[in-house]
């Protein structure tokens, strides 16, 4: 059986960024063939992420039903295909795509394909996780989003959220990417409902053309952070829970908790450091967005009051 250093399971954001720091044998193992073709994903990222932008964000637009509101958004849009395409070529490490991690039995990696032993398993598998599973996080509570890359009609700086009851307990968005847009919902149930609404709203509003150019799905974990360190065991990314349960952002998460994982495997931190620093960057910060989210449920049913109570244009906190 193969020996490693490091496994990485998964070749996303986190995966990556981890796979491009870290210094031994490394084996990346993704399941995608022919990974980064059509993520589902608006490509929000904050200025500082490092990735070129497409595009310029600089307000929000949030509109909901008994009204809406400006607030400042300065962030980018970034084209994650080319991105990711791009770090995944430049690695230094043994990748091996379209295998699928099938299970962990202490410290050896079970694929469809064969089995490898590793010092360190790193989970970056997003959020299915099958390494989260491992840890002992059975239950996930996820949104289910799906992202529509469309026509605009005009080229904006300006990105749109929209709330609605037809947008059950999630909300819609449309982010300009120069010519074209990523519009989409994340929704607790009745997605089709949601994704009809999103289309009529914005076509009606003149934003977008008919039609789409590709459709993509995907999960929003909601849980909030899990416990992301277990023996030699490292959860990165949306399988550690490092998402904001409340807008779904959680690129630059993944990101930053990728080199984090590095770092303390390539000897820079400690288990201390590591673990202070999750403390200090991320706990405190996510908890309260869970807690938002948790009252964004509860007040549903009186939809403006959820979104004034939980959402980021009324409240950064
Ligand atoms: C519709 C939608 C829109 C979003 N928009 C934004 C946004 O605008 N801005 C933002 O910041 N965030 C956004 N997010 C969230 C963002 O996409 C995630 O937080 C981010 O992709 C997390 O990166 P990751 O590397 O942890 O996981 P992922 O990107 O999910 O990568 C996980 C990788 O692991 C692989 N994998 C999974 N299981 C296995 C296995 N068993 N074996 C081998 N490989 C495996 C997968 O194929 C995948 O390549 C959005 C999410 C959705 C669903």
């Amino acid at each position: 059986m193969a020996i490693y250093d490091v496994i990485i399971i998964g070749g996303g954001i986190a995966g990556l960024a981890a796979a491009a720091s870290l210094k031994g044998k490394v084996l990346l193992i993704e399941r995608a063939k022919q990974p980064y073709k059509n993520i589902a994903c608006a490509e929000w990222v904050p200025r500082n992420f490092p990735a070129k932008p497409v595009q310029f964000t600089n307000e929000m637009l949030t509109i909901y039903p008994s009204g809406e509101v400006t607030s400042k958004f300065p962030g980018k849009i970034i084209d994650r295909e080319s991105f990711q395409t791009t770090l995944l070529n430049e690695l230094d490490c043994s990748i091996h795509l379209g295998e699928n991690v099938k299970g962990i039995e202490n410290d050896i990696v079970i694929t469809n394909k064969s089995k490898y032993q590793a010092n360190w398993i790193i989970g970056a598998d997003g959020p299915q996780s099958i390494l989260s599973k491992d840890l002992g996080f059975t239950r996930r509570n996820n949104l289910i989003a799906t992202n529509f890359r469309v026509k605009l009609k005009k080229p904006t700086e300006k990105t749109t959220v929209i709330f609605s009851p037809e947008i059950e307990m999630g909300y819609g968005w449309c982010f300009p990417k120069g010519d074209l847009a990523n519009i989409g919902v994340g929704v607790k149930r009745n997605i089709k409902k949601a994704i009809a609404f999103i289309f009529n709203y914005l076509r009606t509003q003149g934003t977008i053309s008919e039609g789409f150019i590709s459709q993509s799905a995907g999960l929003i974990p909601l849980d909030g952070l899990l416990n992301p360190i277990k023996g030699n065991k490292i959860l990165v990314g949306d399988a550690g829970g490092f998402i904001d349960p409340v807008t779904g952002a959680g690129i630059a998460y993944a990101w930053d908790t990728g080199k984090l994982a590095a770092s303390l495997i390539n000897g820079k931190i400690s288990r201390q450091e590591f673990s202070n620093n999750i403390n200090v960057s991320y706990l405190k910060f996510l908890n309260r967005r869970k807690e938002k989210r948790k009252i964004f449920e509860e007040e549903w049913s009186n939809i403006n009051k959820a979104v004034k109570k939980s959402w980021i244009a009324f409240s950064r906190e």
